[in-house]
C-alpha cells in the first residue's frame, strides 16, 4: 500500500518580526534589516494561517532572508543593520556655505530666498568664511563636502576660491576626504571659472527644468535666455571634461529638475530633454513649500496626487527607454533601489532614519549662523529662527550638533517612533522632514498618513513593489543596474596633501 507522507507545515508564529503592505493580488513583506519579500496574497493568507507548505518556494525565501524565528539569521541581519546606519556613527559630513543671497535669476519655486544682485550687505566676507571653515573642520566625520549654494554662489567668487583654498590648505594636517560642490544656474560662468573648478575638482550642480518653454517660466533671466544659458555650459562643462580625459561617467554637470505646475503635463518631454542633453540620470524633484515656493504655491503648486501621477508616467517611461537600451535613470528610485536591493545606504539626508539635519549636514549662512540644514536656513529667512543652531563665530561644531533642536529634530525623524511609520513595510527604505512638517502641519512631529510627503513616498514605494510584483525578475534585473552607478566621489575627491586632479 502507497504510504501518504503528510507535508509538513509552518506555524504562523515562526515569522518573526516583519511590516507588510498589501498591493493588489501581492503582499510586501520587509524587515528591518531592509530584506523584502513579495508573496501572492493567497501564500500570505496561508502563510497567516500557519498554512504555508515548508519547502513552498515562498517558505524556503523567507527563510533565506531572515523571517522566520525558527531559522534566525541574527548575525547576518544585526551586520546588514549596522552598515545600513553606518551614518550614525561619524557625524555631519555635508556642509552647506550660503556665499550670498544675491542671483541674476528669478525663480517661481527659489528655495533659497534670494535677492537682486545690486542688493548690500547679503555676501559672506572672508572673516566669515574662514570661520565657516574652521567650524566644518571640527566633524568628526571622515569626509566632508562643502556644498557651495546662493543666490547665485558664482556671484561670489573670490570667497569661493578662498574656501577652497584655506579648506584644502587645512586638510593637509586635518587628512579628511574632502569635496566641493557647486549649485549654480550657470549663467554667469565664464571660461576662467569653468578651467578654474575643472582644476580644482569642483562638482557643478544645475537646475535643468527643460524644455525650454518649462525652463523659462520656471526660471526668468532678464538679460538672455536661462533655457539657452543653462544648455550652452551643460555642453560646455561636459566636453571640457572629455577633454581633460576624464571618465564622461564619472565627471559630469549633475543636472537637477524641479516639478512645477508647468512640468506636470509633460512627463514625458522632460525625459526627452535630459537624453538629448546626454545626460545619464535625471531627479524629478517634487516642490517643496520653502522659500519662494510657499509664497506662489497657488500658481506652481500641486497636490501630491497631481505630482505622482506625473511621476509614474515619466518613471515608466523612462523604463521603456531603458529597455531600448538608452542610459538613462531617475535619481530618486535610484536611491530607493541602492537601500532596497543592496547592503549599503546612499546616506541621502531625507532618506534616512533619524534625517540629517545637524547629525549629517549643517548649513552656514552668509551672516555666520549655522541651520540644520538649508531647508532650516530658508525658515530663518521666513522671519522664524527655530532651525538656527549657532554661529560659526561664536560656538563650535560641538555645541551645534548639541543643540536641543538637533535632538528635537532627531526624534521627529527617528521613523520607528513616529506614528505611521513605525509600522509601514516601507520604512527601512524611507525617510520623513520635520521641517516639511513643521510648515505644513506646524508640527515637527509629523501625522505622516496625512502628509503630501508620505502620500508621494508611499506612491512611488507603491509603484515600484507593484510592477516588480506583476512583472518579475526582468524588471528587477533593469533596476539593479542603477545600483551600480559609480563613485563620482573618486573622481573629485582631494585627498589630503595630495595636488588636485581635476
Ligand atoms: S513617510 Fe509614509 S511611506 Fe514613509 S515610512 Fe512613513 S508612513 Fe511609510
Ligand atoms: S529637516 Fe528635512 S530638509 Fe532638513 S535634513 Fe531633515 S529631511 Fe532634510
Amino acid at each position: 500500500m502507497k504510504r501518504t507522507v503528510a507535508v509538513p507545515k509552518a506555524i504562523a508564529d515562526d515569522v518573526a518580526y516583519a511590516r507588510f503592505r498589501r498591493l493588489g493580488d501581492h503582499v510586501v513583506l520587509t524587515n528591518d534589516a531592509g530584506r523584502f519579500h513579495l508573496m501572492p496574497q493567497l501564500e500570505f493568507q496561508r502563510m497567516l494561517g500557519g498554512e504555508l507548505q515548508l519547502e513552498s518556494p515562498s517558505h524556503v525565501r523567507l527563510a533565506e532572508l531572515g523571517f522566520l524565528r525558527s531559522q534566525p539569521k541574527i548575525d547576518v541581519l544585526a551586520d546588514r543593520l549596522r552598515d545600513r546606519r553606518g551614518y550614525l556613527m561619524v557625524g555631519p559630513s555635508l556642509h552647506i556655505m550660503i556665499i550670498t543671497l544675491r542671483c541674476d535669476q528669478i525663480c517661481g519655486y527659489c528655495h533659497a530666498s534670494r535677492t537682486n544682485l545690486d542688493s548690500q550687505g547679503y555676501d559672506m566676507d572672508e572673516v566669515t568664511a574662514r570661520a565657516v571653515v574652521d567650524r566644518i573642520f571640527e566633524t568628526t566625520s571622515p569626509s566632508i563636502t562643502i556644498e557651495f549654494q546662493g543666490g547665485e554662489p558664482l556671484v561670489n567668487w573670490p570667497i569661493l576660491q578662498l574656501v577652497v583654498d584655506y579648506a584644502t590648505q587645512k586638510n593637509v594636517t586635518a587628512g579628511k576626504a574632502l569635496m566641493f560642490s557647486l549649485v549654480t544656474n550657470l549663467s554667469l560662468m565664464t571660461d576662467e571659472k569653468a578651467e578654474y573648478l575643472l582644476d580644482h575638482g569642483v562638482m557643478i550642480c544645475t537646475s535643468f527644468d527643460g524644455p525650454r518653454e518649462v525652463h523659462e517660466w520656471n526660471r526668468h533671466l532678464a538679460r538672455a535666455s536661462s533655457y539657452d544659458e543653462a544648455v550652452k555650459w551643460i555642453k560646455e562643462i561636459n566636453a571640457r571634461y572629455i577633454a581633460r580625459g576624464h571618465d564622461s561617467g564619472l565627471a559630469y554637470v549633475n543636472a537637477l529638475l524641479t516639478v512645477t505646475r508647468a512640468t506636470l503635463s509633460k512627463p514625458r518631454e522632460v525625459v526627452d530633454e535630459y537624453v538629448a542633453l546626454g545626460l545619464k540620470a535625471i531627479n524629478l524633484r517634487p516642490l517643496n513649500p520653502f522659500g519662494f515656493a510657499a509664497r506662489t504655491w497657488e500658481r506652481i503648486g500641486y497636490t501630491g496626487a497631481e505630482y505622482l501621477a506625473f511621476y509614474r508616467e515619466a518613471l515608466d517611461y523612462i523604463i521603456e527607454l531603458n529597455r531600448k537600451g538608452v542610459e538613462i535613470l531617475e535619481k530618486k528610485l535610484a536611491l530607493y533601489l541602492q537601500k532596497i536591493f543592496t547592503d549599503n545606504d546612499p546616506n541621502y539626508m531625507e532618506l534616512r532614519s533619524p534625517c540629517g539635519a545637524g547629525i549629517g549636514q549643517m548649513a552656514y549662512n552668509y551672516d555666520g549662523k549655522i541651520y540644520t540644514c538649508d531647508e532650516g536656513r530658508m525658515i530663518g529667512k521666513m522671519g522664524d529662527d527655530l532651525f538656527e543652531i549657532g554661529h560659526a563665530a561664536l560656538n563650535t561644531h560641538r555645541e551645534a550638533v548639541g543643540h536641543e533642536t538637533v535632538r528635537a529634530m532627531a526624534a521627529a525623524s527617528y521613523l520607528d517612533s513616529v506614528p505611521g511609520c513605525s509600522d509601514c513595510a516601507y520604512n527601512p527604505y524611507c525617510g520623513v522632514c520635520p521641517i516639511y512638517n513643521y510648515i505644513e502641519q506646524g508640527d515637527l512631529f509629523g501625522k505622516m498618513p496625512g502628509s503630501d510627503w508620505c502620500k508621494i513616498s508611499m506612491g512611488i514605494c507603491d509603484h515600484l513593489f507593484g510592477r516588480l510584483a506583476s512583472e518579475g525578475p526582468e524588471l528587477r534585473t533593469l533596476l539593479e543596474r542603477w545600483t551600480r552607478e559609480k563613485d563620482r566621489g573618486e573622481a573629485y575627491c582631494v585627498k589630503a596633501g595630495s595636488s588636485m586632479t581635476y
